[in-house]
């Protein structure tokens, strides 16, 4: 249906569109009455409109088709994304609401390859969450639709389960933290990135999510005693920075004793010219590449790092993470540019 703006409408323009709509007015006289009401219609033929949805079987047809309700804590399904697919709103726990994703995971569609327990001779529709029951038996549900998110560092807030053996190979969950629903989706051994079965979960308007009240700090912990967690690598955070060029200027090297996790070791000059990774200001020796245009760096050594970094068309988005190696961090070593062939040795720059 047409969007009805009743902040823009006269009275008189009002009027005439609920008579449209079969709907009487008698009794509407003031503006506030009609605005009321007609939000109140609008609410009707909405529910009408996902209640005829629902009938047709498009509920899990297309995407978008569960339409955010304002003003609830979410709609279960809700697939509202923007023009590259992306979730566009917060991703809350059914049960207890608590936020999960706040505008990241890409929604996919997974029709799935065993044809086994489809309609004959077709293709079963929808990957497979398999949940192991008390009794060594295995809950399977098909889910078409899904959140992918590039691995766990895109949750707002999750707890995700030990791997474990499933009859779809290793997997472990996400569940809600709070009341530890789920599990909500899955991710396999050895790829980073994380499935959320859409209709496990609700998606909220992010115009109606507040961060005051979905990420207070707990009782007896303030901004001090964050900043000292940061300090201690207790705690850290990420940011993305965005390069235009191609030469960004950094030297990164593998953490010592901690596998798959890259650090930048130096920043880097040619002919004199300090790079745009050094020149921002945003980035510190120790930071962690965590992320390059969307793809997941965990697990990765730094010459696959290097390999995302230098082959990212430009603009490349990357995100840092600053904490475990900050406190390591003395000084900004400065070093010649080498242009980066495999196989290297321990360090080198894009
Ligand atoms: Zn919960």
């Amino acid at each position: 249906m047409a969007e009805l703006d009743a902040c823009e409408l006269g009275i008189a323009e009002y009027t005439e569109q609920l008579e449209r709509m079969g709907i009487r007015t008698e009794g509407c006289i003031t503006k506030q009455d009609c605005v009321a009401r007609l939000l109140e219609v609008k609410a009707a033929l909405d529910a009408k409109d996902r209640a005829e949805a629902e009938a047709r079987g498009e509920a899990d047809q297309a995407p978008g088709a569960g339409a955010l309700e304002q003003g609830a804590v979410g709609v279960r399904g809700g697939r509202r994304v923007d023009g590259a697919g992306v979730n566009k709103g917060a991703l809350r726990c059914p049960r207890c609401a608590t936020r999960l994703v706040s505008k990241k995971a890409t929604l996919v569609e997974r029709a799935g390859a065993e044809a086994s327990e489809g309609e004959p001779g077709q293709p079963a529709v929808g990957l497979t969450l398999a949940v192991p029951l008390p009794d060594g038996t295995w809950q399977e549900a098909r889910y078409r639709w899904w959140w992918r998110l590039a691995d766990h560092n895109d949750f707002d807030n999750v707890a995700m389960s030990h791997f474990h053996a499933t009859p779809h190979g290793r997997q472990r969950y996400p569940l809600c933290p709070e009341c530890t629903f789920g599990p909500l989706g899955l991710q396999t051994e050895g790829n980073a990135e994380v499935l959320l079965a859409c209709e496990l979960l609700t998606q909220q308007d992010f115009a109606l999510v507040s961060d005051a009240q979905d990420f207070r700090a707990p009782p007896g912990i303030d901004a001090s005693t964050l900043k000292h967690m940061m300090s201690a690598g207790m705690g850290s955070v990420t940011f993305p920075v965005t390069f235009a060029e191609q030469r960004l200027g950094i030297q990164i090297q593998d953490v010592e004793d901690e596998p798959g996790a890259v650090e930048v070791a130096a920043f880097t000059e040619q002919d004199g010219v300090r790079g745009p990774a050094e020149l921002c200001g945003k980035i510190q020796v120790g930071d962690r590449p965590v992320r390059v245009n969307g793809d997941s760096c965990l697990g990765l050594d730094y010459a696959a790092v290097l390999d995302l970094i230098i082959g990212a068309p430009r603009p490349v988005t990357i995100v840092f993470e600053r904490g475990a190696g900050a406190a390591r961090a003395q000084g900004i070593a400065l070093v010649p540019h080498q242009d980066w062939a495999r196989p290297p040795d321990a360090t080198h720059d894009p």
